[in-house]
């Protein structure tokens, strides 16, 4: 959706991550192991034509979800195990370190090549997201359906929606038939 509030930097690549799916309405574009590799050359995390398979599908899609959960926590939720521990996974199996960049700066690179350590750079990129006082801003839309990871840029961050125009309103409509129910 056009009017959808987008962070940049390494909090707009997690958020850009987690709305590779729209669960709402769709589409799912990691569908294929085809389809993931493009995904991450198109980011600028692997070369473009790396290998990838079943296995980084599921992967992609297990730390996608756990990233997921974790953003949920800036909207309030609990933060769960699993994600936790998908997130850790992610993060070993890349064997992230710290490296000094030309520019004198530290990032945490991982040493694994192919999907396995593009997967370590969006863990890389929650890291360095979560750095920043900005990173309470990305939540998770209120919509138990829709779950979209939105950038809160209001004042007080107290958007609940990923848009008023569709989740918010659609929420406003359930609560007017709710209330009109008992009335
Ligand atoms: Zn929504």
């Amino acid at each position: 959706m056009a009017d959808r509030e987008t962070a940049t930097g390494p909090i707009g690549l997690v958020q850009a991550f987690v709305n590779s799916v729209d669960l709402e309405d769709g589409p799912e574009t990691l569908t294929t192991p085809e389809a993931l590799g493009s995904w991450l050359s198109d980011h600028g995390l692997m070369p473009a034509g790396a290998a990838s398979d079943q296995d980084d599908l599921r992967h992609a899609v297990a730390l996608r979800e756990a990233l997921r959960g974790i953003i949920g926590a800036n909207s309030g939720a609990a933060v769960y195990p699993v994600d936790v521990a998908t997130l850790n996974e992610a993060a070993a199996a890349s064997k992230l370190r710290a490296r000094f960049g030309s520019d004198g700066r530290a990032r945490l690179e991982p040493d694994v090549s192919g999907v396995t350590g593009a997967l370590g750079r969006i863990v890389a990129a929650a890291f360095a997201g979560m750095a920043d006082e900005d990173w309470s801003r990305l939540k998770l839309c209120g919509s138990h359906t829709c779950r979209w990871a939105f950038f809160d840029r209001s004042r007080n961050h107290s958007s609940r929606w990923c848009t008023m125009a569709a989740c918010g309103n659609r929420a406003k409509a359930r609560r007017f038939r709710a209330q009109a129910r008992k009335a």
